[in-house]
């Protein structure tokens, strides 16, 4: 006999998968959840939305139409005060080639080599959104707040994770460890913060 998947998330990410099953679980929220991956036919959503819910948004009602499911997406980036909240939606692709974390992380170096340490605070943020197929959506933000190294250090995470130092921390993102990460990044706090909207809505 086969299980019906009774929630999908919008990842090819086995580690999301893995973060957002356990809060879900923890929370006696046992849904079975399964990534984008088991089906493979559906096409890839445009990220057109201008902030980071409406870009989660524009993925989780996409994917519940696609296969009939409750679907959840995220949607996230770093977002600098002195740059206005920039790279923000841009954070992928913030030097011209989309994913090239490496490149990204320089430019935003370079761009604020002048400033200084008092000046640099910044934050993770993350848009859990959950759609239904009938239309029905929510969405819930999580950050995480620091402040920007002048140079990357440590080897863990990924993207801007060796340039931010989260307040009351002397390690960056990329020098936790990811279960020290995921108990207080900008994903883990959206995720957690779906776990009454899956309540609400799912049951
Ligand atoms: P996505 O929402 O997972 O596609 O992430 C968008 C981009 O934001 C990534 O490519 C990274 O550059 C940046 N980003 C988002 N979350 C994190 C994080 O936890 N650590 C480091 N960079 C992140």
């Amino acid at each position: 006999m086969t299980t019906t998947p009774r929630l999908i998330l919008a990842t090819r990410n086995a580690g999301k998968i893995t973060e957002l099953h356990s809060i879900l679980a923890d929370a006696g929220l046992p849904h079975e959840l399964v990534g984008a991956d088991s089906y493979p036919d559906i096409p890839d959503v445009r990220e057109t939305g201008v902030t980071f819910a409406e870009n989660a948004l524009l993925k989780a009602h996409a994917l519940a139409r696609a296969t009939g499911l409750p679907a959840v997406a995220d949607d996230s980036g770093l977002c600098v005060d002195v740059l206005n909240g920039a790279p923000g939606i841009f954070s992928a692709r913030w030097a011209g080639r989309h994913g090239d974390d490496r490149a990204n992380l320089d430019l935003l170096l370079a761009q604020l080599s002048d400033i200084a340490d008092e000046h640099r605070s910044a934050h993770f943020a993350c848009a859990a959104a959950l759609a239904l197929p009938d239309g029905t959506e929510r969405v819930v933000e999580g950050r995480l707040r620091g402040t920007l190294r002048h140079t990357p250090s440590g080897t863990n995470g990924f993207g801007y994770d060796p340039i931010l130092q989260p307040d009351g921390e002397t390690r960056t993102c990329a020098e936790l460890t990811p279960a020290e990460k995921n108990a207080i990044s900008h994903r883990g706090k959206a995720f957690r913060a779906l776990v009454p909207v899956v309540r609400e809505l799912l049951g």
